[in-house]
């Protein structure tokens, strides 16, 4: 077996016309930066590289001579621009084959749409020679891994949602194996929701403990605060630590993931989701400001029909009344975006459904419409329930796509704490 390689360096390339040319921004890469760099591998470069095989192919080449390990995302498809297979083939002197395994997971996944094998079906099985097979559960190509000792490069389809899940399937495993030093600690994160970082950073003065590296993580709407233990730090010490922090933002915090405990965490609406399961309970919402956004996020988990029961889209002052009852007087008194009337159309809606809580966000999200008393930004939410109601006004910053944003999620958050 050949020695550990004294330095885990990772480079990442994406690779499409559309990424270096701007059209597709280059999320990939970021993602597995950002998951990377968690597991305490050193990321040295990004590059990306179109259509063109003698490009990917030098890129390919002249990366494999620095770097210890290489994801490389997109141009496994099936069409005439993707060129990746090819490409490594060239770089490495590598003869290309359809490999058997994958011609047969590529018919089996195009049976199950009802399709024939055909030329495009096969040209996505054609694989470096030596190169070893990474499955594909969730699309059509198949990924490889290519060795060139030192450097080790992954090939991965270039659609993020196949990409995420390959990582986390084959590349993630194989880094844990090959560098068996990486995140040896334990990561727990306190999710938190309507803080800002910098706020975090400044509650959390005082806390820091030589045995505990402290991170932050901002991921809109969400705050992430990552505290890593070493992996055979005391249970009971990581237990208080987490508990002294949770306290500190339990305003906020809404969920603690333990990198130790499978199924803990999770995003907000799963954890309101599960949380109104476990409870037998169910939802309805009425919604100006985010039109339709607070169900969309509460139907993102399958089986949301458990809890989710209607939404309605009150944009307009007749829609309000007529959907949720909102008295006309009401509207002309404080007007749509205030408390009484976000606190009646929770209330309406929830009547109306009978669903176990009402979800209301009434706001200006601009850029137009604002006022001196009522600026962009201004948001009402509430929340009513069998015990009564709740309601908070939102003063938000951003733009119009970041204000509805943080109201969803706020909306949320004062539901996950009237179910906690
Ligand atoms: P396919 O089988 O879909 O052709 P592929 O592996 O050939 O997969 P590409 O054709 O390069 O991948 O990209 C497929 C889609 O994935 C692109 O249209 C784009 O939407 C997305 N995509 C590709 N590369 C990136 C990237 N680096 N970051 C974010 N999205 C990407
Ligand atoms: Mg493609």
């Amino acid at each position: 077996m050949s020695p550990i390689p004294p330095v885990a360096e990772l480079e990442i390339l994406s690779q499409g016309d559309e990424v270096v040319q701007g059209y597709t921004v280059d999320t990939n890469a970021a993602w597995i930066a950002q998951r990377a760099t968690e597991l305490g591998l050193a990321v040295g470069r990004h590059a990306s590289v179109g259509d063109d095989p003698a490009a990917i192919a030098g890129l390919l080449f002249e990366a494999a001579d620095r770097a210890t390990e290489i994801v490389c995302t997109g141009g496994l498809g099936p069409t005439d621009d993707d060129h990746t297979a090819d490409a490594v083939a060239a770089a490495f002197g590598l003869e290309l084959r359809v490999h058997p395994q994958a011609l047969e997971q590529i018919r089996a996944r195009y049976a199950t749409f009802g399709r024939e094998l055909d030329v495009t079906g096969q040209r996505q099985a054609r694989i470096p020679a030596g190169a070893r097979l990474l499955e594909n559960r969730w699309g059509t190509a198949p990924g490889f891994v290519v060795e060139r000792w030192p450097c080790r490069l992954w090939f991965l389809p270039g659609v993020p949602r196949e990409m995420r899940r390959m990582m986390e399937a084959h590349v993630i495993p194989g880094w844990r194996k090959r560098y068996p030093q990486l995140e040896a600690g334990r990561l727990v994160t306190v999710r938190c929701v309507g803080l800002g970082e910098s706020r975090a950073q400044l509650l959390l003065r005082g806390l820091e403990h030589p045995a505990v590296r402290l991170g932050f993580r901002a991921a809109v709407p969400e705050v992430q605060i990552k505290l890593r233990f070493e992996a055979d730090a005391d249970e009971a010490f990581v237990a208080e630590y987490v508990e002294q922090v949770r306290g500190v933002v339990e305003r906020w915090a809404y969920t603690v993931q333990d990198s130790t405990v499978p199924g803990s965490g999770g995003s907000l609406e799963g954890v309101v989701g599960r949380a109104l399961l476990a409870r037998g309970e169910t939802v309805a919402t009425a919604e100006s400001c985010t039109a339709g956004r607070v169900a969309a996020a509460l139907t993102r988990k399958p089986g949301s029909s458990a809890w989710m029961l209607e939404g309605a889209v009150v944009y307009s002052n007749a829609a309000k009344e007529r959907l949720c009852g909102v008295p006309a007087a009401m509207l002309e008194e404080h007007g749509a975006v205030s408390e009484p009337v976000a606190l009646a159309l929770a209330q309406g809606v929830r009547q109306r459904s009978g669903a176990t809580w009402g979800l209301a966000t009434t706001g200006i999200a601009g850029p137009g419409g604002g006022t001196e008393d009522k600026p962009v930004g201004t948001v009402h939410i509430a929340v009513a329930g069998p015990e009564g109601t709740a309601h908070r006004l939102l003063r938000l910053p951003g733009d119009r796509q970041h204000v509805m944003d943080l109201s969803v999620a706020s909306v949320l958050k004062l539901l996950h704490e009237q179910l906690s």
